[in-house]
């Protein structure tokens, strides 16, 4: 069997790695149109710092992310994030947050109910979690979360610190497709307290490592790279006739059996739009958002926020440029030598990502210096546009998902990675595992 792998991001290279460990009977192709593999992990360095331009934690989560890991890295090199909690800017006051507190299920329910955030009767609304119903309908994060632990938990916590997360309002964002093992969870328990007290902590371990993880890419690539075949090609079609042609951006095909896309949605939406106009215009349907990740360096030691905290998320009430800022070099401590700190902000205004970069530098800073309260120079800057990369799983996210199966058709055609089911690192790795077994 001839398989051609559509992008080198984490989904494409650990589906090869999966299918070469099963002991995979055939050619693997993988195409990747940038010169270097990775997607949306890319680790470099800034000045001295090192800085991660995508993804930089992994939530681990699934049997498979654990023992690709394992076997890659080892048990070293894992670093545990150093943060005992995080601030939020919610209509112009930041409150103190602890680890654990911020989450639709709530893992540390003693700091939920110990925050000033809440009034008492508020506090009285939350533990009544425990007695409400399970409602088997979709719903959207706000929706659930107000229905289970009432409107303040939603209003002052909850609903702030996810849309300033995931740049977006968290009432058009769908429970079932963002955050289906909540509503398993839900389901199985019948309340969400009952099943946080239920769960180990270990479920919940977020890890990153003191390399960085683009060495995740580098051991895969050495791992796999003398089984597969890697084509430094942009994939323009693809058109089933017998076999499936691709073709590439300098005009050459070639034939296979199977096609594997990894990209996202809207990129493979073009591709396969002379094949399948249906089936392309079902992929363009899930929407996707532009941000970029922008870091500072600023000299030692002046950061005037606690040093329990982590950085700030910003509700999306509170418009600013930055949706969060991190203090890196505080919340991964990787390199004692490391001299000045590291800040990381997030910027998801469709009008400040219309910005070059040193309009972009110079708004971002602005926010960062109200939000943090300091007053220094940076001096060091980087920034990585992410365009239309990041998927949004809204209230048509599972219809959507649904139609695109049906349209499908066709058993030799597969669809991976952040669009579908799982934007994180671990969910995408388990669905290349649960791919790899389907294809064998
Ligand atoms: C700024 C940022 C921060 C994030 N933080 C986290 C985090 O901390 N933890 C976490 O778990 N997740 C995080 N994520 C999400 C996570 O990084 C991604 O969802 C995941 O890495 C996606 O992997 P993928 O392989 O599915 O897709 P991608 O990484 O997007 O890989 C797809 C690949 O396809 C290539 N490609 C595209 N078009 C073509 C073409 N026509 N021909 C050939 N190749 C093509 C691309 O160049 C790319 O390399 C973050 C994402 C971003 C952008």
């Amino acid at each position: 069997m001839r398989l051609a792998i559509v992008g080198g991001g984490i989904s494409g290279l650990s589906l090869a790695y999966f299918l070469i460990e099963q002991n995979f009977d055939g050619e693997i192709h993988l195409f990747e149109k940038e010169a270097s593999f990775g997607g949306k992990i890319e680790t470099t360095y800034l000045n001295t710092s090192l800085v991660e331009h995508g993804a930089d934690s992994i939530l681990m989560q699934g049997i498979n992310v654990e023992n690709l890991l394992k076997d890659l890295i080892g048990t070293e090199g894992f670093i545990d994030l150093n943060t005992e909690g995080f601030h939020i800017l919610s209509n112009g006051k930041k409150n103190f947050i602890p680890s654990g507190v911020a989450s639709i299920l709530p893992r540390n329910l003693d700091h939920l109910l110990s925050l000033d955030l809440f009034t008492e009767s508020e506090k009285k609304r939350i533990l009544e979690e425990r007695e409400i119903e399970v409602l088997e309908s979709d719903e959207s994060i706000k929706e659930f979360v107000s229905r289970r632990f009432g409107s303040a938990m939603f209003d002052k916590l909850i609903g702030p610190v996810y849309s300033g997360l995931l740049g977006t309002d968290t009432a058009e964002i769908s429970i079932d497709a963002a955050f289906p093992q909540i509503k398993a969870l839900e389901k199985k328990h019948g309340s969400l307290i009952r099943a946080a007290e239920k769960i180990k902590k270990q479920s919940f371990k977020v890890i990153s490592l003191d390399k960085g993880l683009g060495i995740i890419i580098e051991k895969l690539i050495e791992k796999i790279g003398s089984t597969v075949q890697f084509h430094h090609e942009e994939v323009v079609s693809a058109n089933k006739k017998e076999l499936w042609n691709i073709k590439h951006k300098n005009g050459k095909e070639c034939g296979f059996d199977h096609v594997v896309f990894t990209t996202t949605a809207n990129q493979t939406a073009k591709i396969l739009k002379s094949n399948s106009p249906d089936l392309s215009d079902a992929l363009a349907s899930i929407s996707h958002k532009s941000m970029a990740s922008v870091y500072y360096i600023i000299p030692d030691q002046l950061i005037s926020i606690s040093k329990k905290s982590s950085g700030v998320i910003i509700a999306k009430s509170d418009q600013n440029n930055i949706t969060a800022c991190t203090i890196s070099s505080l919340k991964f401590k990787r390199d004692e030598t490391q001299s000045g700190d590291l800040i990381r902000a997030f910027i998801r205004s469709e009008k400040t990502l219309k910005l070059d970069k040193d309009s972009l530098r110079e708004k971002a800073w602005e926010d960062i210096k109200s939000v943090l309260e300091i007053d220094v120079v940076p001096v060091g800057f980087s920034v990585r546009y992410w365009r239309d990369a990041m998927p949004v799983y809204g209230m048509n996210h599972l219809r959507n998902l649904s139609k695109i199966d049906i349209l499908k058709s066709d058993n030799s055609l597969h669809f991976i990675g952040a669009s579908y089911k799982g934007v994180g690192i671990s969910r995408c790795i388990e669905n290349a595992h649960a791919l790899s077994q389907a294809i064998l």
